[in-house]
């Protein structure tokens, strides 16, 4: 390392230091978050493909410290890896629980039928996330079957056989499970059918290639056959036009979620759309 020329070394050295230093501070401030109240959620709605209501919402969730918003896509990885991500999933966990019965009581019947919440697999591999789950659902007089936990295919096909045993006592407790960013790890039609599965959801970068990639589109094609065949709900997330739109629903998908019909929003917006949607 040190044959190179100095520059380049001290380049190196300081960009390689500061990614360290980054997530150093990333991993400190996660295990404040929650005390120092700088977690929130959104809510982005889901429609249905032919009518247009809204039918559900996922939460994501957001992360505020002083210094300004941090991605999930950047944190979450890192309080996987430290384990933050235990209390972090039981704080998201206490809000789905809270949002799902809020809403039965605000919109009764007419409520939009589900809350998806992200579920990492480091959560389903500890083994207190049954008791944590079954005392909210119990606190909060939620309905789980009206809560849909997503785990990414990938992350559920690295340990098939610990998350399967999770996924079935979750839905045991009445949780229904969906399978995200589908299309992008490598479940076979076997364990499909083994699995506690209601939903696969279509990564966005099959939907992204629907126009002008003729392999995403056999893709999205062959997947909501299959999916459809087995009984599953079909969800396809990151459409942003209404081409993609048109040959979802060719396709049959059930449901789209993205910025074509809506962003995530704020709890405040979120039931301002429902409302809207409910008299529309
Ligand atoms: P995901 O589960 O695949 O969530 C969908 C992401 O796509 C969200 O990003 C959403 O804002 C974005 N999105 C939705 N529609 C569109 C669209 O039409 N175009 C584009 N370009 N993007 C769209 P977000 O909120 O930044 O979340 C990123 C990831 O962070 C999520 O990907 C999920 O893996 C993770 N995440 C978010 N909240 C949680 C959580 O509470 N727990 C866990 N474990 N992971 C979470
Ligand atoms: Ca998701
Ligand atoms: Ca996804
Ligand atoms: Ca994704």
């Amino acid at each position: 390392v040190k044959q190179k020329g100095k520059d380049g070394w001290h380049f190196f050295s300081a960009s390689l230091e500061e990614k360290v230093r980054q997530k150093l501070s990333i991993s400190n401030g996660l295990r404040l978050a929650i005390e120092r109240d700088e977690l929130s959620v959104c809510f982005q709605p889901i429609v249905d493909t032919h009518s247009t209501h809204i039918v559900g919402a996922e939460m994501l969730l957001r992360w505020q410290p002083p210094e300004g918003p941090i991605s999930p896509a950047i944190f979450i990885p890192i309080a996987e890896m430290t384990g933050s991500i235990i209390p972090i999933g039981a704080w998201v966990f206490a809000q789905a629980c809270r949002a799902e019965a809020d809403w039965r009581q605000r919109w009764g019947e007419q409520a939009p039928g589900y809350i998806s919440v992200n579920v990492s697999a480091r959560q389903l591999n500890d083994n207190t996330l049954l008791s944590v789950v079954q005392e909210l659902v119990k606190t909060h007089a939620s309905d789980p079957s009206r809560i849909l936990l997503e785990i990414t295919e990938t992350a559920l096909m690295a340990d098939i056989d610990t998350n399967l045993r999770m996924l079935c006592s979750l839905a045991d407790l009445g949780f229904r499970v969906a399978i995200d960013d589908f299309g992008t790890g490598y479940s076979s039609l076997a364990q499909l059918t083994k699995l506690p599965v209601n939903v696969l959801k279509i990564d966005r970068a099959f939907v992204d290639g629907l126009e002008n990639q003729a392999e995403s589109r056999a893709v999205v094609k062959a997947v909501i056959g299959l999916g459809r065949a087995l009984g599953l709900k079909m969800v396809a997330e990151g459409v942003e036009n209404s081409a993609q739109l048109l040959e979802l629903r060719n396709f049959g998908c059930d449901y789209i979620q993205g910025y074509y019909f809506y962003r995530p929003l704020t709890e405040k917006n979120f039931i301002d759309a429902v409302d809207q949607d409910i008299k529309a």
